[in-house]
């Protein structure tokens, strides 16, 4: 395998990467934070972000789990990518609900608000963000959408009264 990599071109090896990070993301941000990189870090658009936050496309979150970053730099954030609208597709989402425990969206015989049924979208949509994130993470290992993704998705499915329980993982 090192042999087949020492062969490929620096254009061959871009090309891997890229295709590999529209499959996995956070391959490439686990691989490219491994690399203890000299150059000074990029200035900061904004003052007023919160220090937890290096993307500067997270809200400030209520409780400290939720404070996760997509850690990229503002102009390659997660949120941003086209694949957000994809986890927020309400027919994936339909269709990914009754794999998802008891997230059956679409039930015509429950009688839900908009609100119940927004609740139930942005659960599922966690679920694909995270899932498109961090890939099949097991049983014990729990990882939280990061915020600046939270984000988009409750602008999609939001709250009439703003009350947002954050993502609950699956068991
Ligand atoms: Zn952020
Ligand atoms: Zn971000």
């Amino acid at each position: 395998m090192n042999d087949l990599i020492d062969k490929l071109t620096e254009a061959e090896a871009k090309t891997l990467l890229k295709t590999l990070e529209t499959k996995r993301p956070t391959i490439i941000l686990d691989a490219y934070n491994s690399i203890k990189r000299t150059d000074p870090e990029p200035d900061r658009p904004s003052a007023e972000v919160q220090g937890w936050c290096k993307c500067t496309h997270c809200p400030e979150m209520d409780r400290e789990l939720d404070r996760v970053c997509c850690n990229m730099r503002p102009e390659h954030c997660i949120s941003l990518r086209t694949e957000m609208s994809l986890v927020t597709d309400t027919l994936v989402l339909n269709i990914q609900g009754p794999m998802n425990k008891g997230i059956y969206v679409h039930d015509a015989a429950l009688e839900q608000t908009q609100d119940e049924l927004n609740q139930k979208l942005r659960q599922g949509a966690y679920r694909q963000c995270n899932l498109w994130i961090h890939g099949h993470l097991g049983p014990r290992i729990r990882k939280n959408v990061p915020a600046c993704c939270v984000q988009v998705i409750r602008d999609k499915f939001p709250d009439s009264a703003g009350k947002y329980t954050g993502f609950i993982p699956l068991e």
